[in-house]
């Protein structure tokens, strides 16, 4: 699709919306890069800290933030409720003409915020991050993403771009579109994508994590592609259709065979060897069982997404809002 673009002002009020989960190590660092590197920004700045429910002193280190860094607003959710619903509570808090989504851990780093701005200026509404190169980080994390980005794209959205987060400025009419989508289980990048507007990478660089370890064990990782998948498409559903048909297929060329082995045996009276074939009736039960088991899970899947949503819950729950301006929420 080709988009008109129509040249722009800098946003004058940019929201930058950092989640925090358990960052205690992180902070004194990212607050130290912060405070040198704004004020080069061409934008008056918010910064919208999300504490997605912290364990440690997380949250005594972003009052103490808050208290004497007036562009600061801490969003304290009740409890861990998880990076994509963290970011989501900020971009619900965010008042800027535009938003930058970055992690705490500085593997983004700020200065690309500024590459950032000036193709919001060229007119585009969405400018994504794509990472070249990751240092520091495992070979097991870098090839499960390579698998994960790819098979994404598959599952989730033909424009979804390869390689990259969550790190994206959006523009206030595109973060509008954004907030309307209140599914339950997200995936933001996908979401994005599926919301369309001019849309341009910049590339930079991820760099290893400043302090402190990653917050997204593989165990996390799963749950984010199984939402991807799951939320996003019904290929999980057909692929199991297609298992079933495959199956049901072997099957039909079994029983044709014994039905041929028999009519040899009973009906020609022919001298083969005829076995009463255990192992293909224990074949067949195990791949029909399995791939009726595997039919229902994947069914139960979407059947487990309908009812969450359902239940219409509010995605997080907020426990206060601070910051030095007087909150109008
Ligand atoms: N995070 C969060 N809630 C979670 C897990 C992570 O808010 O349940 C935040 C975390 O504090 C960080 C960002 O999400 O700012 C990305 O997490 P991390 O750097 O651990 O992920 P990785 O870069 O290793 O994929
Ligand atoms: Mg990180």
């Amino acid at each position: 699709m080709k988009y008109y673009l129509e040249k722009r002002n800098f946003p004058k009020l940019l929201s930058i919306i950092i989640p925090c989960y358990n960052e205690e190590s992180v902070l004194p660092i990212l607050r130290e890069r912060l405070d040198s590197f704004l004020p080069k920004l061409p934008s008056k700045v918010e910064l919208i800290l999300v504490n997605d429910g912290s364990s440690d002193h997380t949250i005594f280190e972003l009052v103490d933030w808050a208290n004497k860094d007036s562009r600061v607003k801490i969003v304290s959710l009740s409890r861990n409720f998880g990076h994509q619903i963290a970011v989501t509570a900020g971009m619900d808090y965010a008042k800027g003409d535009a938003v930058v989504i970055m992690d705490a851990d500085l593997q983004d780093p700020p200065e690309v915020i500024l590459e950032m701005l000036n193709r919001f200026q060229d007119g585009y509404d969405v400018v994504y991050g794509q990472r070249l190169t990751r240092s520091g980080e495992s070979w097991f994390k870098k090839i499960t993403a390579w698998i994960f980005y790819r098979l994404m794209k598959v599952l989730v959205h033909k424009d979804l771009p390869l390689d990259s987060g969550d790190f994206r400025l959006i523009s206030r009419r595109c973060l509008d579109a954004l907030n309307g989508l209140r599914e339950n289980h997200r995936f933001l990048r996908g979401m994005n994508a599926w919301i369309g507007f001019p849309q341009i990478p910049v590339y930079y660089k991820r760099d290893p994590r400043v302090a402190g370890e990653t917050k997204y064990p593989l165990q996390k990782m799963l749950k984010l592609a199984m939402n991807a998948a799951v939320s996003f498409s019904p290929l999980p559903l057909r692929f199991s259709l297609g298992l079933g048909i495959f199956v049901a297929f072997i099957g039909f060329a079994v029983g044709m065979y014994a039905l041929y082995r028999a009519f040899q045996h009973f009906i020609l009276h022919m001298p083969i060897v005829y076995n009463p074939g255990w192992a293909t009736i224990v074949t067949l039960i195990c791949l029909i069982g399995g791939s009726i088991l595997i039919s229902i899970g994947i069914l139960g899947e979407y059947v487990a997404r309908i009812f969450e949503e359902s239940k219409g819950r509010p995605l997080y729950v907020v426990e206060f809002v601070k910051s030095q301006q007087k909150q109008k929420r």
